[in-house]
């Protein structure tokens, strides 16, 4: 395999899906010394087939809104690769999506899948639709459009999505409600359910908790902590404020948070009373970040900016793709960051990346630290096999083992001649070489 022109023959085939082969670029650039110790891969073209997604589904969503007029979204169901598992992956519901960001977020949830340890294949889904600004009712209205398309094509043991961007514990519910309606079968066919109907404790700290459980073990091989550093994180939503929860009870101290409008500094640290008001904002009354400041007027509210280039050891992007760039990442490492470890998907540019990766920071993709939701998410499915339902310490326990795992992982697969251990690779060529050998052992199709 030669990963250029591979990437160049996709990017003919499949034009303006930048971030689609942004991901695929990243994966293919890391694995290829380890794919061609393999000729048998190539012989049954076995990069393509993992590249390009087993099949996607589009559809028209017609809605009616509270004015009794017609809107009318587009869906998606990206079906990428199921070799270890039924597909796997969540629901996106943003103004920004698109198919080829969709395709992105599959292909890499195939190899977070696989890192995990856990029988699960590759998927991502959702739509054009916005939840901001929408009442409840127009968000129900919405979720049972769209499961009124989707519902054909996904099942326990075929395609079991959960929520991401915009899709959380309220759409989770309308969507499971409706696809139980239309199938009339109660069964797991959605992760992140409430916990009265199937849900797993722990499942919306997992993302977040996993992040920073990863981000302790990458302190710990350099013999540090998350003690008494101080955190940037961006983002306000599921991720970030499990996230935050987290470095808060590991005795760190947690200085920004933000939406998509701007971000607030606190250099008092948001301690747990200012985190709950945050997650009422957020969750309960659906308000915007900038409302924190004047809540408690020692903080600051910028407009229009990340929290980049404020001063802190640790940064844990939280909120979406392509939000921390190389002047940022400059400004990261000469602010004296020793860690950057992702909770959102991709939210560090290629360039960036590489700031990190000279500096020798200690820096690693989401597809290994954000790994802890779907771990979680797999961890659901079992209980719903199984009828049972597990308690908070034991499904803590096992995500804490899972992602100490998915650590040790690209540490061995990820260590650099001179120690640095290149996290990026470490998780690609772990990912790749367990859902590669499925494929092999499994024929061509
Ligand atoms: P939420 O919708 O709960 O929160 C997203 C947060 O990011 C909000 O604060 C939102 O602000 C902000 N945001 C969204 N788009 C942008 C943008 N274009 N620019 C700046 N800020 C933005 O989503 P999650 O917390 O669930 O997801 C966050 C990230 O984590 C995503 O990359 C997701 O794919 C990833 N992830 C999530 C998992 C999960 O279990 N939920 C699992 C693994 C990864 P606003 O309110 O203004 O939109």
């Amino acid at each position: 395999m030669n990963a250029k022109n591979v990437l160049e023959d996709l990017k003919r085939r499949f034009p303006n899906e930048p971030e689609y082969h942004q991901a695929v670029e990243e994966v293919l650039s890391t694995i290829e010394e380890e794919y061609n110790k393999h000729p048998e891969f190539d012989k049954a073209g076995l990069i393509e087939r993992l590249c390009i997604p087993d099949r996607i589904y589009t559809f028209r969503v017609t809605w009616m809104d509270d004015n009794g007029n017609y809107q009318t979204n587009t869906g998606y169901r990206v079906q990428h690769n199921n070799a270890i598992g039924p597909y796997k992956g969540g629901i996106r519901f943003h103004s920004s999506v698109n198919l080829g960001i969709l395709k992105f977020l599959a292909f890499e949830q195939t190899f977070k899948n696989s890192l995990t340890t856990l029988p699960m294949g590759g998927a991502k889904g959702g739509s054009d639709f916005s939840p901001r600004g929408k009442s409840n009712a127009e968000v129900m209205r919405f979720c049972q459009a769209f499961m009124l398309e989707l519902h054909r094509n996904i099942g326990a043991d075929c395609d079991v999505p959960a929520g991401d961007i915009g899709v959380g514990g309220r759409e989770v519910g309308y969507l499971f409600g409706a696809y139980k309606k239309y199938t009339r079968e109660f069964s797991g066919v959605l992760t992140g359910k409430g916990r009265e109907f199937g849900g797993s404790l722990i499942r919306p700290e997992a993302t977040g908790y996993g992040t920073v459980y990863f981000l302790r073990a990458m302190l710990a091989t350099k013999g540090d902590t998350i003690e008494g550093k101080t955190v940037l994180i961006s983002g306000a939503g599921n991720v970030a404020q499990y996230a935050a929860e987290k470095v808060l009870q590991l005795g760190g101290k947690v200085l920004t948070m933000s939406d998509s409008d701007g971000y607030i500094y606190d250099p008092d640290g948001i301690d747990r009373e200012k985190l709950d008001y945050i997650m009422e904002l957020k969750n309960l009354y659906r308000g915007r970040i900038r409302e924190y400041a004047e809540e408690y007027p020692t903080a600051k509210y910028v407009a229009g900016q990340k929290p980049w280039f404020e001063k802190a050891d640790i940064a844990l992007p939280c909120a979406t793709q392509n939000e921390l760039n190389e002047e940022a990442a400059k400004a990261l490492v000469a602010n004296g960051c020793i860690a950057v470890c992702e909770g959102a998907n991709m939210p560090t540019t290629p360039e960036a990346i590489r700031v990190f990766q000279e500096a020798k920071l200690l820096y690693s993709p989401g597809k290994a630290s954000n790994a802890g939701g779907v771990s979680v998410s797999g961890l659901e499915m079992s209980q719903n096999s199984e009828r049972l339902s597990w308690t908070a310490e034991e499904v803590d326990a096992k995500l804490l083992w899972i992602m100490e795992n998915i650590h040790e992982n690209c540490v061995k697969y990820g260590t650099e001649p001179d120690g640095y251990v290149n996290y990026v690779k470490g998780a690609n060529v772990a990912g790749f070489m367990k859902v590669a050998k499925a494929m092999m052992a499994q024929g061509v199709f």
